[in-house]
């Protein structure tokens, strides 16, 4: 095992958009400080209440090109007509503290940090059934009609992929999807 405790580690969170992947991850960082989440560029339109530099750094498809041609991100994929992707040097810095790093990232990104760190833990978050996926989708009411059905279409391929993970919480009850999260990434005691 590496110098670092097991817990200073690199996790990627992967699942389909309503999943409740945003969800877990807060309720995960509110009960343990020292994860780090990687904040991600995007081109995305914020939503309503979304900050700069909080939930995303928004991007114009310029100069989110800009980062990827400079070797900026570690990775980065389009998804339902936009581009996401993980700033490399924020990763690298607290990774080399020691410091557990969570990177929530769709199927692409994961595939791509897959082959750059293969040590890294895969989880893959898969909702109960697709109608429930569906429902917590359109419930969560932030997405237009076209972009929910490009969502859902995504959504079966990366369901159809998640045997590549190391593993996959089903988030059905939240507070056993949270307790399974943490016994994976080794969070239960700190
Ligand atoms: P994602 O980040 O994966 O796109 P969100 O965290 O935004 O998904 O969750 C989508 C919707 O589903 C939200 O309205 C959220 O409150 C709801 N949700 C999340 N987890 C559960 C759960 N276990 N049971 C029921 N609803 C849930
Ligand atoms: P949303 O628009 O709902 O915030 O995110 C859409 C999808 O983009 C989600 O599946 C989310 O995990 C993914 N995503 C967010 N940040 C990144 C990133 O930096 N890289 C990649 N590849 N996907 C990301």
């Amino acid at each position: 095992m590496a110098p670092t405790d097991r817990r200073a580690r690199l996790t990627l969170l992967t699942g389909p958009s309503g999943v409740g992947k945003g969800t877990l991850v807060a309720r995960l960082l509110a009960r343990h400080p020292r994860l780090w989440l990687s904040v991600s560029a995007t081109t995305r339109a914020p939503r309503e209440g979304e900050q700069d530099g909080v939930q995303y750094f928004f991007h114009s498809r310029d100069s989110f090109d800009h980062l990827v041609s400079n070797g900026g991100l570690l990775e980065w994929a389009e998804f339902a007509g936009n581009c996401y992707g993980t700033p490399r040097q924020p990763v690298i810095e607290r990774l080399e503290a020691g410091t557990s790093v969570l990177l929530e990232i769709e199927l692409e990104g994961a595939r791509q940090v897959r082959r750059s760190f293969p040590e890294a833990l895969q989880i893959f978050l898969a909702p109960p059934t697709f109608a429930e996926l569906e429902q917590r989708i359109r419930g969560r009411g932030t997405e237009a009609e076209t972009a929910i059905e490009q969502r859902l279409e995504r959504a079966r391929t990366e369901l159809a992929a998640q045997q590549e993970f190391d593993a996959v919480v089903v988030n059905d009850d939240l507070e056993t999807a949270l307790g399974d999260l943490e016994r994976l990434m080794g969070l239960a005691d700190c």
